[in-house]
């Protein structure tokens, strides 16, 4: 039989996992979003699995379609509702950007999950493979890397990223169903830093922030220059960094420094002081309310 995807667990519902659950409740799909117990969490925005559907709903632009789309969203914390994964076709796990945590959930989901079940990761870049390894080989099978794009209700871009253990048929099952079902438009990239769109997206974003740094511009000028003016989105570079988050965009630019060889390569993806210094205030961008700008 065809195999059927009607109910979605993801896994951490910070930016991007609030942001994938409403687009599956808006597709008509049921989710469990899960995250850390309140209380675990380092900073108020991540307190989310009580407050997430209001959070969801408080977004402007709202994530969400409608009412009924929140419906379809039930909350849970990973220390008491894990048992609920043995309901999901498909487990998307979109935590922090950091392989040992991934790595850490993902063995807990392998205890919970029903077999035959999707499994698949919203890294920005770790590598997938390594993500999988010690897992099942039935595991490792049902396994790849969806990655969407932020926001993902209006970004159209889907990354499928399969590694060398992922079936056939679960790649062609993902690569339908995020067509038709989620209404992406799917690119299949390989399990190498970064993938595709983030390798050059952070390459773009950093080439920027050198330019800017060498012709004194400012923040407005360089979100003006790069943005509207030119057809691009208002959020074009720090507005864009805001939304992405200053700490995660600072983890994936250092994912692919980490992985290259080439000297120039690893200059060109360190990121500049300005980033980690307000990550090490607690200036995240959007989600902590300020960053290169401060939240109205
Ligand atoms: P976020 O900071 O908004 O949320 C992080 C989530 O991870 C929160 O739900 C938090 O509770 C959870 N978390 C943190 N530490 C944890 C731990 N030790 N154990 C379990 N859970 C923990 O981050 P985000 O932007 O939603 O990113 C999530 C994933 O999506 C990352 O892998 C990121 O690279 C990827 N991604 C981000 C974007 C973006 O624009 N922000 C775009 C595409 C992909």
């Amino acid at each position: 039989m065809k195999r059927q995807i009607k109910k979605v667990a993801v896994l951490g519902s910070g930016v991007m996992g609030a942001g994938i659950a409403a687009h599956l409740a808006n597709v008509g799909l049921k989710v469990i979003l899960l995250d850390r117990p309140i209380g675990e969490a380092s900073n108020d925005r991540n307190q989310l699995t009580q407050s997430a559907i209001t959070e969801l709903a408080k977004q402007k632009p709202s994530p969400l379609y409608s009412k009924t789309s929140l419906e379809r969203i039930q909350i849970g914390n990973f220390e008491d509702d894990l048992s609920l994964l043995g309901q999901a076709d498909w487990i998307v796990e979109a935590v922090v950007e950091d392989l040992s945590v991934k790595r850490q959930l993902l063995a807990q989901v392998e205890k919970h999950r029903r077999p035959g079940s999707v499994i698949s990761s919203n890294t920005s870049g770790i590598s997938i493979s390594k993500m999988a390894a010690g897992r099942s080989d039935e595991f490792r099978q049902h396994f790849l890397g969806t990655h969407f794009f932020n926001p993902p209700r209006y970004m159209k871009l889907l990354e499928l990223i399969p590694t060398t253990d992922t079936s056939q048929e679960i790649i062609s099952t993902m690569i339908h169903f995020s067509e038709f079902t989620l209404g992406k438009g799917v690119v299949i990239a390989k399990d190498t830093p970064n993938f595709i769109a983030n390798r050059i997206g952070v390459y773009g974003l950093l080439a920027t922030l050198e330019e800017m740094d060498r012709y004194g511009l400012s923040v407005s000028d360089v979100d003006q220059l790069t943005g509207t003016a030119i057809g691009r989105p208002r959020s074009a570079t720090f507005r864009a960094l805001d939304l992405v988050g200053l700490d995660t965009f600072l983890r994936v630019a250092e994912n692919v420094r980490e992985h290259v060889t080439d000297p120039l390569e690893k200059a060109v993806f360190t990121a500049p002081k300005i980033i980690s210094s307000l990550v090490a205030q607690g200036h995240f961008g959007e989600k902590s309310g300020k960053g290169f700008y401060q939240k109205q």
